[in-house]
């Protein structure tokens, strides 16, 4: 990891052009939430890449029309960034393996977007790394929340 002193708000803002062509190309709204500024000890280029690929699956996993929230809070002693969908969903017995590589839920269902199954498990090895959680809430056919948090001090492994 390439640790700098980065801005959490700009993990957030900067990701949204780079997916905005494809949410726009299948009429999905990306709304921002964003109610803080604060700095975190991190790698810019991974962090970026951890919310582009949580943004990525919500709208790979959202039809058209949906909506895509993406969210950036203060909590006491970490930064709390969430990306909810309207999407499909996950069903409850699949929920505990998706960050497992090269799973994917229904190989049917997740053809058309031609992924391989690892996204979310190079996710949760990129926000580990930082000493951050992340958690999954999610509702068969009604969507699918990504709570993703990063401490606000960083303590060297
Ligand atoms: P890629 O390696 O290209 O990311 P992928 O998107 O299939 O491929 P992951 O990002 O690891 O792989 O996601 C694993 C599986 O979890 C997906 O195949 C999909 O079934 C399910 N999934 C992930 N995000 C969502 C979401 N927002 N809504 C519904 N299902 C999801
Ligand atoms: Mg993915």
């Amino acid at each position: 990891l390439n640790i700098e002193h980065i801005s959490v708000q700009s993990l957030v803002k900067d990701v949204i052009p780079i997916v905005e062509q494809q949410a726009n190309h299948k009429g999905i709204e990306i709304e921002q939430y964003v109610d803080t500024e604060g700095y975190i000890d991190g790698d810019s280029a991974r962090l970026k890449q951890v919310v582009i690929n949580l943004v990525t699956n919500a709208i790979n996993y959202t039809p058209s029309g949906g909506t895509i929230k993406l969210e950036l809070k203060n909590q006491k002693n970490s930064f709390l960034i969430s990306v909810t969908d309207s999407g499909i969903g996950i069903p409850k017995e699949d929920v505990p393996r998706i960050f497992e590589r090269f799973y994917r839920v229904d190989k049917a269902r997740s053809r058309n977007s031609g992924g391989t199954g690892l996204g979310l498990a190079i996710v949760k090895h990129i926000v580990e790394a930082h000493h951050g959680t992340i958690d999954v809430e999610s509702e068969y056919q009604k969507g699918t929340a990504f709570h993703i948090t990063l401490p606000k001090k960083f303590t060297k492994r």
